[in-house]
């Protein structure tokens, strides 16, 4: 194996137990893991290397919630929410009849630009969520395609009831003959409980049927107004519950006794006109704390991991660093990952550099490409 140096680093986030950022650093890579990291000074000899003059470089974004799998836009949608006009919305449906009549291959293509578009902006571990098929045999293919990329794949046949279908029947098709295709090229369960969407019931029983195949849980839980979605993230142990937007006091006293990590979208709320997540209540409680970006055609069409980050500080009451945390080590936790969003030593050795001399302009320079490279 030969080992790489990468020196010269203005600021190294670690997020190490002992050193999380240090300063004039380096970082020697060997076979894809981190081998060492330190003072620039001490770097051991290694076959080659690199001088990144100065730059910071942070781990790879991990981000633990997108819906890549999708055909069409909604552009016209969001015009018409933006300038207050009346529009007869189709919503998801307008997606789920564009993703159901896409040939696989123009779903391969889409998710492909869309996660080249991530990593272009530092992210370098991506989640993939089915739910736009809703019927068995589109459910399974968005899977089968979603698993080409990532390992982090969801089965979120429960995303709407599709038109037309009864919920009880198609809590049936989920948790039956749609889950047995599916199940293969997943390894979450993720279901919407809202109203509208599935209660609180029909949620426990279509994780609970997940579970039984072993699928791990996550839940799209209190978005849209209070509700059970984070209480019941809690009681099954659920890896994550995404969005919060709307929490009771005792929602977030179960988080925060938990291991189940908030995940925060604010790419949602920025893009529905919707209150923030109150971001500082979660951390000041001791609850974790993930960022992600939700990239979907209806909702939150952004894929960049820096936009969410310069939001939470922004506007939701969080610092730079806790910022950067959660868009990391956060997002490694909700996919329950202990290998990725740090470089500590062992860690796969995704690293990003910044064309900046501090993880901070992150969010200083909102909307800047301040991705350099990555490694
Ligand atoms: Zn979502």
């Amino acid at each position: 194996m030969t080992a790489h140096l990468v020196t010269n680093i203005g600021e190294l986030v670690t997020w190490d137990a002992d050193r999380p950022i240090l300063h004039d650093a380096a970082l020697v890579v060997e076979g894809g893991r981190v081998a060492w990291f330190g003072h620039r000074t001490d770097a051991p000899p290694a076959d080659s290397s690199s001088d990144v003059g100065g730059a910071a470089v942070i781990p790879g974004f991990v981000d633990s919630h997108s819906h890549l799998v999708f055909a069409g836009d909604r552009s016209a949608e969001f015009e018409a929410r933006m300038t207050g006009e009346a529009y007869a919305a189709g919503g998801i449906r307008t997606t789920v009849a564009a993703t159901r009549a896409a040939p696989d291959e123009q779903l391969r293509a889409n998710v492909a630009r869309h996660l080249a578009e991530m990593r272009a902006q530092g992210t370098t571990t991506t989640e993939i969520k089915s739910g736009y098929g809703l019927t068995v045999l589109d459910e399974a293919r968005s899977l089968a395609i979603a698993r080409e990329f990532t390992d982090e794949t969801t089965y979120l046949g429960a995303h709407v009831v599709p038109e037309g279908s009864d919920v009880g029947a198609y809590v049936d098709l989920v948790t039956g003959p749609m889950l047995e295709k599916c199940a293969p090229y997943a390894r979450w369960i993720d279901v919407f409980c809202e109203d509208g969407a599935f209660g609180q019931d029909e949620a426990r029983t279509i994780l609970t049927a997940g579970i039984a195949v072993g699928l791990l849980p996550r839940i799209h839980a209190n978005q849209l107004g209070h509700g059970p979605g984070v209480q019941l993230a809690v009681e099954l142990g659920a890896a994550a519950a995404d969005h919060c937007t709307y929490l009771s006091d005792t929602d977030v006293e179960a988080l925060a006794g938990s291991d189940t990590v908030a995940g925060l979208l604010p790419g949602v709320e920025f893009s529905t006109r919707q209150p923030y997540p109150d971001a500082r209540r979660l951390l000041d409680a001791g609850v974790t704390v993930s960022l992600a970006t939700d990239c979907n055609p209806g909702s939150s069409y952004t894929s960049s991991m820096p936009f969410c980050i310069a939001v939470a500080v922004r506007d939701m009451g969080m610092s730079p660093r806790e910022a950067l945390w959660a868009a990391t080590k956060g997002g490694a936790q909700s996919l329950r990952r202990d290998d990725v969003g740090h470089l500590s030593v062992g860690a796969k050795a995704d690293h990003v550099v910044l064309n900046a001399p501090s993880f901070v302009h992150l969010a200083y320079r909102p909307g800047v490409p301040l991705v350099a490279g990555i490694g």
